[in-house]
């Protein structure tokens, strides 16, 4: 039976402190505390008043758990270098973590809902619906999961890059990836530079702003697909709310108060965004911006139809011509990893 108590790696930094200095535990010993939850100090070589401590706490039935969540499926690409995750929660919920190692660099795409709200036509978690937020604990834990897969089979490499583009709108959840990412990009937590993780949103216009005035030092990435009004709003239906227009305003300020660039994703479909015309107006939308362009091939869904064979190349010379980095996202072991939501798509189909 999985234990209900709240687990360990909920609390930030600060918060653990208060609740040692509750428990009568001398503050000097946090940091090792915080090492043994995060870099695999091992307990023996804790002091005795933090190990007592633990015994108290941490287990089931008592205050707190540090339970990374059960592997319910996992595949791999045949060259071993994106190994995909479903991860069953404690109330049975599952989502996606995926591992990707190419050239060195290891990076770790993470969810941060269960299922989402925001229906892009395409996108298999969108055509499963909302089912709830992640806790900043179980977007840490997906992190921690990783980190211990990628040291079974590369003991020496470090995670060093983190992508929220796994299951959910990770803006609709800001208190709670803020949070998670507080404690994954902290030196004495998971220590993954915050420079090397990146945000990225459908266009959740509030988040955009509160990550602007908050100046989050984060990369943003912002799913775009659409060139004008009618062309997004076709594919991504929440851009009738907040509108194209807003969205680039929205971005523009990003760029201007936090002086970073933005990468712009934008997944490619045979017949509805990849002609010429669209690469000629979306290189005059993204002029004035700081901006990449990260172009991802549509993988079909059961929903979904539609991966454009021939375009995207044609696509990318557009784009560069107008003066805007653009890159094909790699896709290299996707063919059984496939995208976003789609292992658990699959899953309930059988
Ligand atoms: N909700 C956020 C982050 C998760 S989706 C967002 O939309 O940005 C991460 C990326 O995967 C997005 O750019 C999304 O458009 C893309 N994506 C979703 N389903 C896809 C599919 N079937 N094929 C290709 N890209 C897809
Ligand atoms: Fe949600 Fe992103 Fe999928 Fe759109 S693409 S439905 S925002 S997860």
């Amino acid at each position: 039976m999985p234990s209900l108590s709240p687990s360990l790696y909920d609390l930030s930094f600060t918060q653990l402190e208060k609740r040692l200095a509750e428990a009568g535990v001398n503050p000097v010993h946090l940091q090792a505390l915080w090492g043994f939850i995060y870099r695999d100090t091992p307990a023996s070589s804790l002091p005795p008043p933090l190990r007592r401590w633990l015994d108290q706490h941490l287990g089931e039935h008592k205050s707190f758990t540090a339970e990374l969540p059960e592997v319910a499926d996992e595949i791999h690409s045949a060259d071993g270098l994106t190994r995909k995750f479903l991860l069953r929660l404690e109330d049975g919920q599952v989502i996606e973590t995926v591992l990707m190692g190419y050239e060195g660099r290891h990076t770790v795409c993470v969810s941060s809902q269960a299922g989402c709200a925001m229906g892009c036509v395409f996108c298999a978690t969108g055509q499963m619906g909302f089912v709830r937020d992640l806790t900043a604990g179980e977007i840490v834990a997906q992190v921690l999961h990783a980190k211990k897969v990628l040291k079974r089979y590369h003991p020496d490499a470090r995670l060093r890059n983190l992508v929220m583009m796994g299951m959910g709108e990770p803006l609709n959840n800001y208190d709670s990836v803020l949070r998670a990412l507080g404690t994954i990009s902290s030196e004495k937590g998971i220590g993954i530079g915050a420079s090397k993780i990146t945000i990225s949103t459908v266009g959740v216009l509030p988040g955009i702003e509160r990550l602007t005035r908050e100046k989050q030092p984060y990369g943003l990435a912002v799913s775009l697909h659409g060139s004008n009004q009618q062309e997004r709003q076709a594919l991504v239906p929440i851009s009738q709310k907040w509108t194209l227009e807003m969205l680039m305003q929205s971005c523009r300020e990003y760029c201007a108060a936090t002086g970073k660039k933005i990468f712009f994703e934008w997944t490619l479909i045979d017949g509805k965004n990849d002609s010429p015309e669209t690469a000629e107006r979306l290189g005059k939308l993204l002029s004035g911006i700081p901006s990449h362009l990260n172009i991802i091939p549509l993988n079909p869904t059961a929903g979904y139809q539609g991966e454009a064979s021939e375009s995207g190349r044609r696509f990318q010379k557009i784009i560069r011509r107008s003066g805007i980095p653009c890159t094909f996202r790699q896709r290299r072991g996707i063919d059984v990893a496939a995208g976003c939501g789609m292992l658990k798509a699959d899953k309930l189909k059988k």
